[in-house]
């Protein structure tokens, strides 16, 4: 059984269609990427995901459980971290606070939620530094280390990630990429990536899918998917 189940998913914005019949998984512990041009659908197969919009058919299970039609914070607690687009922080609330609203989510010892707070510390020094302050005030990078913070504050088992590395010096997109793949080497954090370097991502994952135009056009190992003539042609430039 995989960790995320997502099943013959169709999805759209009032009567304009964005996914048919979407199929992914993600195993327990692996690293998937899902790539695509602009408007392929991986934004909305993740807000479909994380509960933000509903499907018009299909599934969507979870360690086993439907979560089709489950809430949002109901996933959370299931093990859902959801890092969406844009480095949504609280700009008027502090570096500690951002995290620690990460861990109110569901009901938690105050140990348990010290230990997630050290353990995000210490995995981003940068965001311990500045822990006081106020989250508008961070750079680009330092506000998306806050917004993956935040999400492993709710010890999720699947960490999922819309482009991270938008608007991100390439420096700042190793930096934050390298701190996401030790999450899966060192702790086995299972990750779904969104992402349209569709280098980089292949470096980092397991398997991939490429979305086109609402459809999985291929997918595969990060290997196979790499050396599919279309993905060379269109996505790597034929590098
Ligand atoms: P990008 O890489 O540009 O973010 P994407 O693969 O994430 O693209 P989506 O944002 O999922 O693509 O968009 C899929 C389709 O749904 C597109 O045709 C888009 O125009 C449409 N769409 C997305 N959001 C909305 C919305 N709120 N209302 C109407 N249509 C939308």
């Amino acid at each position: 059984m995989s960790l995320l189940e997502i099943t013959a998913l169709s999805a759209g914005y009032g009567g304009v269609q964005a996914l048919f019949g979407v199929e992914l998984t993600v195993g327990e512990g692996e690293f998937v990427a899902l790539l695509g041009p602009n408007g392929a659908g991986k934004s909305t197969t993740l807000r479909v995901l994380s509960g933000l919009i509903k499907p018009s058919a299909g599934r969507v299970l979870l360690g086993g459980e439907d979560i089709t039609t489950k809430p949002g914070w109901r996933r959370t607690g299931l093990g859902l971290g959801h890092v969406p687009e844009g480095r949504q922080v609280f700009p008027d609330h502090t570096v500690l606070e951002n995290l620690q609203l990460g861990a109110f989510v569901h009901r938690r010892s105050r140990t348990r939620r010290q230990e997630l707070l050290d353990e995000v510390l210490a995995l981003f020094p940068r965001l311990d530094e500045r822990r006081e302050q106020l989250a508008g005030t961070l750079s680009g990078g330092e506000a998306q280390m806050l917004a993956v913070g935040r999400a492993l504050m709710s010890a999720p088992r699947l960490l999922v990630l819309d482009e991270p590395s938008l608007g991100l010096a390439p420096l700042k997109v190793a930096e934050l990429f390298g701190y996401i793949k030790r999450l899966h080497t060192e702790r086995g954090l299972s990750v779904l990536l969104v992402e349209q370097q569709a280098a980089t991502a292949l470096n980092l994952a397991d398997r991939a899918y490429v979305l086109e135009r609402g459809r999985v056009a291929i997918s595969g190992t990060s290997d196979a998917v790499r050396k599919d003539p279309r993905v060379q042609a269109v996505y790597l430039g034929g590098e």
